[in-house]
C-alpha cells in the first residue's frame, strides 16, 4: 500500500500512452513543492506515471510499496539529503538497479563526484533545460527497460533450465574447471544417497576411481580442456555400495571467456536394471546351450552305440535304444518350443488377444487330450466346477498354462495316483478360502480360479520357492523328462493376463497348483474357445 503522502499522478495525454518509450513510473523527490509540480507537469505530459515525494523519508516510504522505473532525486534537502537517500536505495537489492538522476546545482563538481560514489546514474543541473531533461529521462528509461527485459528473459531462461534439471531422471553434476562440485540435481542425490551438503564443494574427480577417467583428467590438466568423456563405470553410493552407471562428462564453455572451459557438466545414468537384464540374458543363453546339448549328446551316444553294436544287440534292446532316442528328440523339440515361447514373451511379441473365452471348457478339453497319458499311469482323474467360466484373453496361451500344469501333475505322479481338477468363479478372494493356494495374495474383484491337485512326489520346502524360475528342476527325480521352462512360461502367461499363479506342496505328499484370472463380466455373450 502506498502512503498518503506519496502522491501518484497519471497525467497522460491521448496518443502518448501507446508509445512504449514513454511509459513507466518516475518518482520525483524534491522538498520544493513548486519544483516538484513543475517536473511533474513536464513528465506527466510525456505519458509517464508519477510519484511525488517531498523529503528523503517520504521517498523511502514511497519505494517501500513501489519499484519506480526512474528516480529524479534532488540533492539539497533538509533532514536527509539526496546522497543519503541514494545510498539507502542502493543498499536494497530490489532498488539497487533503479536508475537515479540527481538534480544538483550548476557546475557543482564535488556533488557530482559524491553522487557517483553513492551510485547515481546521471545528473541534471538546476535550473534545468526542459529539452535536455526530457532527452536524458527518455534515454535512461529506455536503457533501463531494455536491461530489465533482458534480465527477465535471462531469469526465465534460468528458471526453465533449472526446472528441467530438477525434473531430469539422470544425475547432473556441475563442477568448476578443477572439478569442484557447484551444483547437483535431485536425481544425483537419489542415485548416490548423498545429501546436497555432502557433495557441494567436494571434488567430482574423486568420485570415480576409474583409470580411464583419471587419464582423461590428466589430459584436461595438461591443457586440453575441450575434451568430453563418455563411458560405463562403477559408481559409489553413500552406503559404500556401488552401481553400474554411464557417465558423460563435457566441458562447459563460456562465450565471454572466448569459448574456454569454465567448468564441467557430468550426466550420469544408473544402468543397474539394464545390466541385470543383460546378465539374466547371458545366463539364459548359457543355460539353453547346456540344456540343448544334453539330449543331443544322449542321441549321439545312443545312435553311435546302435550303429556299432547293432549285430550284437537283441531286438528288445535295440527297440529300447530307439525309444530313448525318440524320447530325447521329443525333449529337444519341447525345449526349442519352450525357448522360443520365452523369447517371444521377453521380446514383448506375445499377441495379447483379448477375447472372451470359457476357461472351464479349455480345462475339460486339455484334460481329454491328456487322458491317454494319465491312463498309462493308471491315474484317477476328476473334474469339478461349472461348465462356464468366462475370462478374457488368449485361448492358446491359457491352454498352454493348463497343459503345463496337467502334464506335470501326471508326470510327477505315482502309478495309480490321482489328479483332481477344480474350477470356480469367486466373487472375491475370501470366497475361495484356504483350500486355494495363493488366494490370500489376490487383489479385490471377482476371479476365475483353476486348481490342479495331484498325489505325486511333491516338492520340498527348499525347492518350492524356485520352481517357477527358468530351467529350475528338482534334482533326483529319476529320468522324468522336462525342460524346466513350463512353469516359468506359465507364470509369465498368467501375469500377462493380469492373473496370479501359486503352488502348495510337501515332499512326498502331492502338489496343488492354482491360477487365477480376472472373471469376465456378462458384457458379451460371444464365446471363443
Ligand atoms: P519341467 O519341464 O521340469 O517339468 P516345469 O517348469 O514344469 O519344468 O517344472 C519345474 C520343476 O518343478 C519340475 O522339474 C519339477 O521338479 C517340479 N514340479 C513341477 N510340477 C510338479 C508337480 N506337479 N509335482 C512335483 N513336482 C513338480
Amino acid at each position: 500500500m502506498l502512503r498518503p503522502y506519496c502522491i501518484i499522478l497519471t497525467v497522460k495525454s491521448r496518443g502518448e500512452r501507446s508509445s512504449p518509450e514513454r511509459t513507466g513510473t518516475i518518482l520525483i523527490v524534491d522538498d520544493d513543492r513548486v519544483g516538484r509540480q513543475l517536473l511533474g507537469t513536464l513528465l506527466g505530459a510525456e505519458g509517464y506515471d508519477l510519484a511525488l515525494a517531498g523529503s528523503g523519508a517520504e521517498a523511502l516510504d514511497c519505494v517501500a510499496g513501489l519499484t519506480p522505473d526512474l528516480i529524479l532525486l534532488d540533492v539539497v534537502m533538509p533532514d536527509m539529503d539526496g546522497f543519503q537517500v541514494c545510498q539507502r536505495l542502493r543498499a536494497d537489492a530490489r532498488l539497487a538497479e533503479v536508475p537515479v538522476i540527481m538534480v544538483t546545482a550548476l557546475h557543482d563538481r564535488d556533488s557530482r563526484i559524491q553522487g557517483i560514489e553513492v551510485g547515481a546514474d546521471d545528473f541534471i543541473s538546476k535550473p534545468y533545460d526542459r529539452v535536455e531533461l526530457l532527452t536524458r529521462v527518455r534515454a535512461i528509461t529506455r536503457l533501463n527497460r531494455n536491461r530489465r527485459l533482458l534480465l527477465d528473459r535471462l531469469q526465465a531462461e534460468r528458471d526453465r533450465t533449472s526446472a528441467i534439471l530438477e525434473a531430469l531422471g539422470e544425475a547432473v553434476v556441475v563442477t568448476d574447471v578443477d572439478g569442484v562440485i557447484e551444483y547437483v540435481n535431485p536425481a544425483a542425490l537419489d542415485q548416490t544417497g548423498f545429501d546436497r551438503a555432502d557433495l557441494i564443494g567436494q571434488n567430482f574427480r574423486h568420485w570415480h576411481t576409474d583409470r580411464r577417467l583419471q587419464a582423461y583428467y590428466d589430459r584436461v590438466d595438461e591443457g586440453d580442456k575441450t575434451l568430453a568423456w563418455h563411458g560405463e563405470l562403477i559408481s559409489p553410493r553413500r552406503d559404500g555400495s556401488f552401481y553400474d552407471a554411464v557417465l558423460t562428462l563435457a566441458p562447459l564453455r563460456d562465450s565471454q571467456a572466448r569459448g574456454r572451459a569454465v567448468g564441467f557438466v557430468g550426466v550420469q545414468r544408473d544402468i543397474t536394471p539394464l545390466k541385470q537384464a543383460e546378465r539374466m540374458k547371458d545366463r539364459f543363453i548359457s543355460n539353453i546351450s547346456h540344456e540343448l546339448r544334453t539330449p543331443l549328446s544322449i542321441i549321439t551316444l545312443l545312435s553311435g552305440n546302435l550303429d556299432t553294436l547293432y549285430d550284437r544287440l537283441e531286438d528288445e534292446k535295440r527297440r529300447g535304444m530307439i525309444r530313448d532316442i525318440r524320447k530325447q528328440a521329443q525333449l529337444l523339440d519341447d525345449l526349442i518350443g519352450d525357448v522360443l515361447e520365452i523369447a517371444r514373451i521377453d521380446s514383448g511379441h506375445v499377441p495379447s488377444v483379448n477375447r472372451r473365452l470359457n476357461l472351464a471348457a479349455c480345462l475339460r478339453e486339455e484334460l481329454t487330450k491328456q487322458a491317454p497319458l494319465a491312463a498309462g499311469k493308471a491315474l484317477a482323474i476328476s473334474i469339478t466346477g461349472p461348465d462356464e467360466l468366462p475370462v478374457r484373453g488368449d485361448a492358446d496361451q491359457l491352454r498352454r498354462v493348463i497343459r503345463n500344469l496337467l502334464n506335470n501333475a501326471i508326470k510327477y505322479n505315482r502309478q495309480g495316483g490321482q489328479v483332481a481338477c477344480e474350477c470356480r468363479a469367486a466373487a472375491d478372494a475370501a470366497d475361495l478360502g484356504a483350500d486355494w493356494p495363493g488366494s490370500d495374495e489376490l487383489g479385490a474383484g471377482a476371479w476365475a480360479a483353476v486348481k490342479i491337485a495331484d498325489s505325486g512326489v511333491g516338492i520340498g520346502a527348499k525347492d518350492l520357492p524356485r520352481i517357477f524360475e527358468r530351467f529350475y528342476r528338482v534334482k533326483n527325480r529319476g529320468n522324468i523328462p522336462g525342460t524346466g521352462l513350463g512353469l516359468a512360461i506359465s507364470r509369465e502367461l498368467v501375469r500377462l493376463h493380469a492373473g496370479h499363479i501359486a503352488v502348495r506342496s510337501r515332499r512326498g505328499q502331492g502338489s496343488t497348483f492354482a491360477f487365477y484370472l480376472p472373471l469376465s463380466g456378462d458384457d458379451q455373450n460371444h464365446h471363443d474357445h
